[in-house]
């Protein structure tokens, strides 16, 4: 793949890039290292100071790089602000919170005096420069969620951007650099992903972190297994949505809308499988198809565009063959199940119709694999143990959302849907106060929070004999 900005809108190329050469690579590496020497020592204070510099310069760019996101990969432009605002945000919350997170833990005294030391302390200390290999669909949060915290823990980072978002893998590099970063803390390579190996292998990176695709994420940790380097995987998700009949069922399906097709559909943590309770299954399809069939496809660049085109034209084709393999097995198309009719340039982009598909059986593509794009099944279901049954039939562990009022069903779902997170009575998000990753296919390891600043730390033990 080219590193470019290629318009998804339009096709049209704007802007391509050289990769670097091995020798910068190298260079940068080396420089990544050397600034992980003085970094790690810095106290928390300094840090701080850097990184809500780098929050305020990101609040001052925000309509600017908002623009830059949306013309390299298609977001709705109140999208790409929000997503601005919300680097930032947690930015901040990292400033202020990252030095009590780390803090010396003193294990219980009855303990202490079972291993016969006079004294021992919990460190958290930094590994070293980390390498990010990161995706396209929010280019600047899935890489503040790891630049933010492993800054503050006294790591250095160096950014392995998707290639079609290379002016915002750029900008973040400036953005540190402006904020006052010493050289090497945070670096950007211009890379493609048969380049990443080598740096992996390299001895002086410490770690890897990866938000993308299974096939990828097994890529990184099969190289960072054989190194023996930890690795953190945030990939796929093929999120269940379920619908009991207490729901409030007005905002269920105004929010399943949302939750479908934030981002376009391109989000790992968007609601995918709607598995929906028998008494309630006609309404909420009927509604549902309605609302989603009245979404406004277009320009993500025109303030009243609700759906945008898909990232790239690879994207588009699998969100084609998902539907059309499931269509041709049986599946209602209930709305969408196409391209749209664009004017003009848009003609070109890579728009695909808000879709809502039922009778979906599991032989169908679209019942394991994740549709990455503005497709929704909706299954009906009878009682508690099917819903939960038929959300953990999958490959998939990131996330879940369930309507229900009942808090019998809420305890049994919360014990038993097979997910990094539940949620209900809403949708899907991510806070930086809570931690964030998936179990089976989706990963392991935990972003955010107190668990995802600690995943790049040497957790120490400090005994006084
Ligand atoms: P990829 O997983 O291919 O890309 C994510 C990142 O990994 C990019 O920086 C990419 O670099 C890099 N990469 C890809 N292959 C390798 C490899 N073998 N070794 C090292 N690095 C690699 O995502 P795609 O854009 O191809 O999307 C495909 C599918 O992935 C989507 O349809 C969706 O299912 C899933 N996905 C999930 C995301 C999530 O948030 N969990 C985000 C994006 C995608 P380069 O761009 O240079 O190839």
């Amino acid at each position: 793949m080219p590193i470019a900005t290629v318009n998804p809108a339009t096709g049209e190329t704007l802007k391509t890039f050289d990769p670097l050469a091995p020798e910068e690579v190298d260079r940068r590496i080396a420089a990544a290292a050397a600034a992980f020497r003085r970094h790690r020592t810095t106290d928390f204070a300094e840090r701080a100071r850097l990184l809500g510099r780098a929050a305020g310069l990101l609040d001052e760019d925000r309509e600017d790089i908002a623009r830059t996101m949306t013309l390299e990969m298609g977001k709705p432009l109140a999208a790409a602000r929000a997503e601005a605002a919300k680097s930032a945000k947690a930015m901040r919350w990292y400033a202020e919170h990252a030095e009590g997170l780390l803090a010396d833990e003193h294990p219980a005294p009855a303990a202490v005096e079972d291993s016969g030391a006079a004294e021992v302390r919990v460190r958290y200390r930094p590994l070293g420069p980390v390498l990010a290999v990161m995706p396209w669909n929010f280019p600047l949060w899935q890489v503040v969620r790891f630049a933010a915290p492993a800054l503050m823990a006294g790591n250095t980072g160096l950014l392995k951007h998707a290639s079609n978002v290379p002016q915002t893998a750029l900008y973040l590099e400036d953005l540190f650099r402006r904020a006052g970063y010493p050289e090497g803390c945070f670096q950007t390579l211009l890379i493609g992903s048969g380049a990443v190996e080598a740096v992996l292998r390299d001895p002086r990176v410490a770690a890897a972190t990866l938000t993308g695709s299974e096939p990828a994420g097994r890529a990184v940790a099969s190289v960072a297994g054989d190194e023996v380097k930890k690795t953190v995987l945030e990939l796929g998700g093929s999120d269940p949505y379920i619908v009991m009949p207490s729901a409030d069922l007005d905002r269920a399906v105004r929010t399943a809308v949302t939750a479908r097709v934030q981002n376009n559909g391109q989000s790992c943590i968007a609601a995918k499988r709607f598995v929906v309770h028998r008494d309630v299954y006609d309404a909420f399809t009927e509604r549902f198809t309605a609302l989603m069939d009245g979404l406004a496809v277009g320009d993500p660049l025109d303030e009243s565009t609700d759906v945008g085109p898909l990232a790239t034209e690879q994207g588009r084709a699998d969100v084609e063959e998902l539907v059309d393999d499931a269509v041709r097995l049986g599946a209602l198309a209930r709305c969408g199940g196409g391209r749209p009719a664009l004017p003009g340039a848009l003609a070109r982009g890579w728009f695909y119709e808000p879709t809502v598909l039922t009778d979906v059986t599991p032989e169908m593509r679209i019942h394991r694999e994740e549709a990455f794009g503005p497709v929704a099944t909706v299954y009906p279901v009878a009682d508690v143990d099917e819903a939960v049954g038929l959300a953990n039939d999958t490959p998939f562990g990131l996330s879940s959302n369930v309507w229900t009022r009942d808090e019998d069903e809420q305890r049994r779902f919360a014990r038993d849907l097979e997910a990094g997170g539940v949620f209900f009575n809403g949708m899907t998000a991510s806070h930086p106060a809570f931690p964030f990753g998936g179990v089976k296919r989706s990963g392991y390891g935990r972003e955010l929070s107190g668990h995802g600043i600690r995943e790049f730390c040497n957790v120490t033990t400090v005994w006084h004999a």
